[in-house]
């Protein structure tokens, strides 16, 4: 038998994890995060409890409750994990959270194959960021043995890291039954991929996360080609934009940034997407047009830094930016009151590294020389205004998608008022989004003209019968047979 279950991203936009089943082979396609049910349950200090993570993940329906598919030192508190996996593989199609943000709980013998963009960028993330991020190693978790004092009781012992089996992709890759062929495509981050499996009953199609008004929007048009030559059973498609018309692409932004930052006379202050390497070009580009250089952030230089050793010009160089080092801690970087090795001490290793480079720029070097630069600012960076300080006839250009939750928009609220208080209110907005619009995924759609096709990653997937007259609406856990 062979059938596809949608144990994510079922009627809501992302947490894809799709499993895929042939005879005896298991793989799933994505294991991410649903934004949507954690922020149903969980706040900033709401957080789960991480002994009991499994448990409550499985009871919440944010995990499906599955068994030989879990990291044992997890599962172990909610049942006795099997001694073996039950799964031969997860595939994923990009870094973005909503499709790789769970892999931190799979259990480590279980093959992951990526893209090394989709790896570099996992990497930086399990390296740079805050929370629990384990995707190309694990820290073995609840360790115990017992007390060398008094052998009835245990005692905790020291956590083992546990390496990941990550695969890198090839044009074309099997798991026991399953042939995968992978197809770079076009989406907001680097190494994105959309997938044709050839199963005992025919060809599956998955497009992960997709567009075509991108600057690999060729790449995704080549995959739509090649996708309808295998004349698919079964068509997983993503639907996040399927009611929205608009097709205003990346190239089309990068122009309007040109006249955008022609005439601001003061620093040039931008927001966009931390890991979205396109439109870090578009804002190089604009840069460069006003002799000006972009700052990003050490988080972006790091990922950066990763990227440039295996995505060539798919991503921007590190020598093209600046990058900004904030003063952390006891906030004493450059005060010469102190020794290098203690002004060090506020900086993690990954960051003492950037701090040496000669493109490295601090809050006093934009003070002195606003308009030699475009500061990238995110929310969490407001703070460094204090420092910056920008000039009057500075600017604000917002480069993020509009809020589409409560949480979104209170953070809206505070973004606005610190932007009030540096004369930078009102700001320009410019955004084109990752995915499809409606119109280039009928077209996708109708090129590939799959037999059975299964809207995904979208709230409204009903809207995809009006285009296609065998279209399959599957609920959360819902299985979808081939034969
Ligand atoms: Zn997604
Ligand atoms: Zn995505």
């Amino acid at each position: 038998m062979t059938s596809v279950t949608i144990h994510g991203a079922a009627g809501e936009i992302g947490g894809n994890k799709i499993l895929v089943e042939d005879k005896d082979t298991k793989i799933f396609l994505d294991f991410g995060l649903s934004f949507s049910k954690w922020g149903s349950y969980f706040t900033p200090y709401l957080q789960p409890r991480k002994w009991s993570y499994i448990s409550d993940f499985t009871k919440l329906g944010i995990l499906p409750d599955l068994e030989g598919l879990y990291r044992p030192d997890f599962e172990n508190r909610l049942r006795e994990s099997k001694t073996e996996p039950e799964y031969d593989g997860v595939v994923l199609s990009h870094p973005h959270l909503d499709h790789a943000g769970f892999l931190s709980y799979i259990r480590t013998e279980i093959p992951v194959h990526c893209s090394p963009g989709c790896k570099s960028i996992l990497q930086a993330l399990e390296e740079t960021g805050s929370g629990f991020h384990e995707y190309t190693k694990i820290k073995e978790a609840f360790k115990i043995r017992d007390s060398k004092t008094d052998p009835t009781k245990k005692v905790r012992e020291y956590k083992s890291i546990i390496p990941r089996q990550l695969n890198l992709f090839k044009p074309k890759f099997t798991i026991d039954d399953l042939t995968i062929h992978t197809f770079p495509v076009d989406h907001s981050v680097a190494g994105a991929n959309s997938f044709v499996i050839e199963t005992s009953e025919g060809a599956i199609v998955y497009t992960g996360d997709i567009r075509f008004h991108g600057r690999k929007a060729n790449y995704s048009k080549l995959f739509v080609e090649k996708a309808a030559e295998f004349d698919p059973v079964v068509m997983m498609s993503e639907g996040t934009r399927i009611g929205d018309k608009t097709t205003f692409g990346e190239l089309d932004l990068e122009r309007k940034l040109y006249s955008l930052v022609s005439d601001i006379s003061g620093l040039i202050i931008v927001n966009f997407p931390v890991r979205d390497t396109d439109r870090m070009k578009s804002f190089i580009a604009a840069a460069k047009s006003v002799d000006r250089k972009l700052v990003i952030n050490m988080k972006q230089a790091y990922t950066l830094s990763l990227l440039e050793q295996c995505c060539g010009a798919e991503v921007p160089r590190l020598d093209e930016i600046n990058i900004f080092i904030p003063r952390k801690g006891w906030g004493i970087l450059n005060d010469d009151n102190y020794p290098d090795y203690v002004q060090m001490k506020d900086y993690q290793y990954w960051e003492a590294e950037l701090i040496n480079k000669s493109n490295s720029v601090t809050d006093e070097d934009i003070k002195e020389n606003p308009t030699d630069y475009i500061f990238r600012c995110d929310f969490y960076e407001l703070k460094f205004l204090f420092d910056v300080e920008p000039p009057e006839g500075s600017k604000y250009i917002r480069s993020v998608t509009e809020p589409v939750d409560e949480e979104m928009e209170i953070e809206k609220v505070k973004a606005d008022n610190w932007l009030k208080l540096f004369n930078l209110y009102p700001y320009e907005q410019i955004h084109c989004s990752g995915h499809a619009s409606g119109f280039e995924i009928k077209e996708m759609v109708d090129q590939i003209s799959p037999k059975t096709l299964i809207p995904i990653h979208t709230e409204t997937p009903k809207v995809f019968g009006d285009f296609h007259s065998n279209t399959v609406v599957k609920k959360l856990g819902g299985k979808f047979v081939l034969g």
